[in-house]
């Protein structure tokens, strides 16, 4: 059975889409830590992120990289923290949250509870700063 990330990846359910290429997806995590709150995916599905091949492990930071330039460009932040967790989704993915203090990572804090229409707008905003 695909993963919800698969799903999401294909077109097949939903996403805030913020960026892709052929092998990578990265779209706003729908329980945002901080505004623009995203996450990256390799398309194909590998549950645990260290037993991806070198190529697409590297590939996937990579495409990261860029994506969270787009998300310094977009939303006022110190800095673009990163965590890789992976216990709800069987898909790895790295998580790439703005964050101005360190409590900002804790994922143990409430999430935000943001409209369909400030999620589609913060997207739209992260997406146009973004050159892959
Ligand atoms: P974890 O696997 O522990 O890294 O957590 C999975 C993350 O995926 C959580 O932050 C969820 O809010 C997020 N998530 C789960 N389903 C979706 C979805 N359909 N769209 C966007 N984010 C999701």
């Amino acid at each position: 059975m695909s993963s919800i990330f698969s799903k999401i990846a294909r077109g097949e359910i939903p996403s805030y889409k913020i960026a892709e290429s052929d092998k990578f997806y990265a779209f706003l995590d729908i329980n945002p830590m901080s505004e623009g709150h995203t996450l990256v995916i390799p398309k194909e599905e590998t549950d645990y992120i260290f037993d991806l091949g070198e190529t697409d492990f590297s590939g996937l930071f990579l495409f990261a990289k860029k994506v969270a330039e787009g998300i310094k460009s977009a939303v006022p932040c110190t800095r673009v923290g990163i965590a890789v967790i992976g216990l709800e989704v069987p898909h790895a993915h790295i998580h790439l949250i703005p964050i101005n203090k360190e409590s900002d990572m804790d994922f143990r804090k409430p999430k935000l509870k943001l409209q369909k229409e400030e999620m589609e707008a913060i997207a739209a905003r992260i997406s146009s700063q973004i050159k892959l």
